[in-house]
């Protein structure tokens, strides 16, 4: 599936430790739970299926000396110096737009999960089962012959229901229809916890219904940017005929189509502003909201995707509101038409007749993100698995693929983690005593989660058969929306995961205070139980620790304890964070993707914060497991710090395509991993000490240029 579209739900809800995850659809809501061994019984117990193994060919990367770059020094660019090597010798492969240690883990997991989905279909499975489920939907999915010979019938009754739209008032009802369907198409709404009530799930209504990745694609003249809006006219109008209109009205059509979008986009807010959870939380009573809105009735679209009126919901961006209201009343039906037609053949396009699957991969592959060659089929239909039924297909990657001794030894780091960061709290110079007693509370109620969930979700109500692709995307679609409106109205499910095990990722998710580490991220070069300390804290331990400090990043920092949005700062210390995270702002601002086109350090300042005290309390917990007189024994000629360092950097190997490297930094939030990788460590006295980098080093920053905050 090769929407790029945002999730502003994982926007709203979670903090991922990097861009381009698994596609996961609608973003579970939050969850709390324990490590502890529940009542449930053991997750990891099923019955592994029998998998062909050779369908697993990819190695992880491992951090190697011999792939050190001796021409470029630690102390001028420790990403070159790590990575230029293998990133030379491994370019990216024509069908993908980055490549490097994340994708390589990423196709490993995927290998191991296609492994996974033919032994289900093949295994003849009971009926109603996961195996069944997950069997059917990859073998039904493969057979490209059934998609040809079925061409746009999948989708004909949508397209005739759009067809026969005859007014505003009609297209309001077909809107909220379709939201009850799980396929909502202009704002995005969905489940999550109360900012103010972190143990209550409500109602969020947020932006949405852009095709191009951002709204400054629509509104700013940069030339990348004028390129995809000709491309994406050029797609519109190709989908539209292949649809069956003629080219003439295709073309017009695909006109009035860009013209809607940029008037959604000019309402948006931008992406820095979105991350300002004030901006985003907006509580109103249906009365209010119809205010907002008075062609859009709130209580009716409750009553439509049969969620109970409730008191009160978060009707985010206000304006963008005001002006989909506003295009209700003004906009002619049929520009609307043809404005959910295209969204409509648009969403189904990766899953159609190959020429209608050309024309999605032309525009959100090749032309954005220079992907030269379309993925193997098996690959796609994994990414719509994925996204479809995701932890379904996770809770048959786990006793396959998930060592239970690895879950031991990440709690360990954990703890040695947690642990580094209490004292950094505790002997902080600039916090004051009443901030610092709300931070170690908040520091007391951090929840691990390691591997996978204590309790699977249940599938059961999803039919899932070999009748149709679409078919069986819809269902999916459907089930898993109301899945997520079920929750509107009643306490928050602890025990719930935003990511599914065979995930290659990790996140922190405020309103539970809670670190989340997926299966699949517990491998090389992040986690391996038989390397030394230097490799797993310089890897995962620095993952364990971005995500602690998302706690306390610039917006993390807002929640509280029991993960509410409240302020526990005072208003000196605020001020003084801001001084301090203003600083690394200005470093990231610095940086040159691309001739002419800088990091925006504003929009990727939550990561930077996160790296920044994540990597200097790994360090320290390193420190704390070698314990005093640690004789550090030398590995291939390199010391234990050195290592750890450059295993940091080795975990942000990374090359980009120009165009994937322009999405990159124009959507954030992540900063490309050539800077990651350097960022962090050239503010670190103990950086400078590891491989003695002298005054003028570009790797040292010393003084006013030097950032520290956590
Ligand atoms: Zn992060």
């Amino acid at each position: 599936m090769k929407h790029p579209l945002p999730s502003l739900l994982s926007l709203a809800l979670l903090t991922a430790l990097a861009g381009c995850s698994s596609p996961q659809g609608e973003a579970p809501a939050a969850t709390v739970a324990g490590t502890a061994e529940t009542a449930a019984s053991d997750p990891a117990a099923r019955a592994p299926l029998a998998i062909d193994t050779s369908l697993v060919t990819t190695a992880p990367i491992q951090f190697r000396a011999a792939d050190l770059s001796p021409d470029v020094a630690a102390c001028t660019d420790l990403n070159r110096h790590t990575n230029a090597s293998w990133l030379a010798a491994n370019p990216i492969p024509a069908d993908q737009s980055t490549w490097g240690s994340f994708e390589v883990l990423r196709q490993r997991s995927l290998e191991m999960q296609h492994a996974i989905a033919r032994a289900a279909a093949e295994a003849n499975a009971p009926r109603g089962s996961i195996e069944q489920k997950v069997g059917d939907f990859f073998a039904v999915g493969m057979d490209e012959a059934a998609i040809e010979a079925a061409g746009l019938d999948p989708i004909k009754p949508e397209l005739a229901r759009i067809d026969a739209l005859d007014s505003s008032v009609a297209v309001a009802a077909y809107l909220r229809e379709a939201y009850a369907n799980g396929r909502g198409m202009l704002f995005g709404f969905w489940s999550s916890p109360d900012l103010k009530d972190s143990n209550f799930v409500i109602g969020f209504a947020g932006q949405g219904g852009l095709s191009l990745p951002e709204r400054s694609y629509y509104l700013e003249d940069r030339p990348d940017f004028v390129t995809a809006r000709e491309a994406m006219l050029t797609y519109a109008s190709t989908l539209l005929t292949l649809a069956g209109a003629d080219a003439e009205s295709a073309a017009a059509q695909a006109r009035d189509i860009l013209a809607f979008e940029t008037r959604l986009a000019g309402a948006m807010l931008d992406r820095v502003s979105l991350r300002d959870p004030a901006a985003r939380y907006n509580p109103l009573s249906l009365a209010e909201a119809d205010a907002i809105t008075p062609n859009f009735s709130w209580g009716a679209f409750f009553d439509g995707i049969g969620v109970a009126r409730p008191e009160m919901f978060s009707l985010g961006m206000p304006d963008f509101f005001r002006e989909f209201d506003a295009m209700l009343a003004e906009v002619p039906a049929a520009q609307w038409q043809s404005w959910l037609r295209f969204r409509t053949l648009s969403s189904a396009a990766p899953f159609l007749p190959k020429a209608f699957e050309e024309a999605n991969f032309e525009l959100y592959s090749r032309m954005l993100r220079g992907q030269q060659e379309q993925q193997e089929r098996w690959k796609r239909v994994m990414g719509a698995l994925n996204g479809s039924m995701g932890e379904a297909l996770g809770q048959l990657y786990v006793p396959v693929a998930f060592p239970p001794e690895s879950k031991a030894k990440m709690e360990r780091l954990v703890e040695n983690l947690s642990e580094a960061l209490r004292e950094r709290l505790m002997n902080l110079e600039w916090m004051g005593e009443d901030t610092r007693a709300k931070a170690m509370e908040k520091w007391a109620s951090f929840t691990p989660k390691i591997g996978y969930p204590d309790v699977w979700r249940s599938w059961e109500g999803l039919e899932i058969d070999r009748s149709s692709f679409i078919g069986n995307l819809q269902a999916a679609a459907a089930f898993n929306y109301r899945f997520n409106l079920d929750k509107i109205g009643k306490p928050v499910d602890l025990t719930e995961w935003g990511m599914s095990p065979q995930t290659v990722n990790a996140y922190y998710r405020a309103s539970a205070n809670e670190i989340v580490f997926p299966a699949a991220i517990l491998q090389p070069p992040f986690f391996d139980p038989n390397a030394d300390d230097a490799l797993n804290y310089g890897g995962i331990g620095a993952v364990i620790g971005h995500e602690m400090l998302h706690g306390y990043d610039d917006q993390g920092s807002k929640f509280d304890a029991q993960g509410n949005f409240v302020n526990w700062w005072t208003d000196e210390d605020r001020e003084r964070f801001n001084a301090r995270t203003q600083r690394l702002v200005r470093q990231f601002n610095a940086y040159e993707a691309l001739p002419g086109l800088n990091v925006n350090g504003a929009l990727a300042l939550g990561e930077n914060i996160a790296d920044l005290g994540g990597l200097t309390v790994a360090y320290d917990a390193m420190r704390r497991a070698q314990g005093e007189g640690f004789a550090d024994p030398m590995v291939e000629g390199l010391t234990q710090s050195q290592r750890f360092f450059m295993n940091w950097a080795t975990v942000w190997r990374r090359a980009f395509t120009e165009q994937s490297m322009r999405v990159q930094i124009t959507t954030g939030p992540h900063a490309p991993g050539q800077f990651r990788a350097v960022g962090a460590p050239s503010n670190m006295p103990t950086f400078h000490a590891a491989f003695d980098c002298q005054p003028g080093d570009p790797m040292r920053r010393d003084g006013e240029a030097r950032v520290a905050i956590w």
